[in-house]
């Protein structure tokens, strides 16, 4: 069964996440990214495949410049529901942290094989209809090492390449139009949402996107769970910044 691990890691009393359902059988190719500040803050990139969320947690999320690679981890499926979650794991239980819905959309799956059939050879092409990302993809297992779960996730070179494509430039719901900080505090939806790629986050300065993005095109070569701990420094630092007073996020991991 797929979902035991993920029911299993969960107790359904003491946290908001959905409980397995029950699924239709209907598939609508739905996937989704969680930018989910939890220990390390990464992105969960999930598709729609047999009913369940396949899922990879992506330390350094997906991007749209075709010259990446970023390391993906696949973890447990997830319930079809799970894709609509957005808010707060309260301390104490597994991922604990805030949960924004970053990206969602639908997939054609691409090369002519079921997804699960792809999974199984360990490479998965893909092509996103999403908000923010859009193209062909593909996630390629690194086959040989480690325990078996290290995928790669990289944007194939088409009309929606975008060399030097900063994801945190984005960061931002597309169900709610909330930033991290205010979905960890709980507060209301905005009455806008962003749905344009390539708009920068509200809450930095002008000045920051941009510089961000020169460094993240050339920094590319370090090993991802160095760059993770890197980038989950600056991502705190930047989130506490415009509040001026403590940050319930960190005290929630
Ligand atoms: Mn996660």
């Amino acid at each position: 069964m797929p979902l035991e691990e993920y029911a299993a890691k969960r107790r359904f009393g003491n946290t908001p996440e959905p409980p397995p359902g029950t699924t239709s059988g209907k598939t609508s190719n739905y996937f989704c990214v969680q930018r989910h500040d939890a220990t390390r803050l990464h992105y969960d990139f999930r598709l729609e495949i047999d009913g369940v969320l396949k899922s990879w947690a992506v330390p350094k999320g997906p991007t749209l410049d075709p010259g990446i690679k970023h390391f993906a981890a696949q973890v447990e499926d997830h319930p079809f529901e799970y894709g609509s979650f957005e808010g707060n794991i309260p301390a104490g239980n597994y991922g604990a942290g805030s949960v924004m819905l970053w990206d969602r959309g639908t997939f054609d799956l691409l090369g002519g094989t079921p997804g699960a059939e792809q999974i199984a050879r360990g490479d998965l092409k893909f092509r996103l209809h999403g908000e923010k990302l859009k193209g062909e993809f593909a996630l390629v297992q690194m086959k040989g090492r480690g325990k078996g779960n290290e995928w790669l996730i990289l944007k194939k070179r088409d009309e929606f390449a975008v060399p030097g494509w900063d994801v945190e430039a984005h960061a931002y719901s597309v169900l709610s139009g909330r930033t991290q900080e205010e979905i960890a505090r709980n507060l209301p939806a905005r009455a806008s949402k962003r749905k344009t790629a390539g708009a920068a986050d509200r809450v930095w300065e002008s000045s920051k996107p941009a510089r961000r993005a020169a460094k993240s095109a050339t920094a590319t070569a370090a090993p991802p769970a160095a760059k993770a701990k890197k980038k989950l420094t600056s991502t705190s630092r930047k989130l506490k910044a415009p509040a001026k007073r403590p940050s319930r996020t960190q005290s929630s991991r």
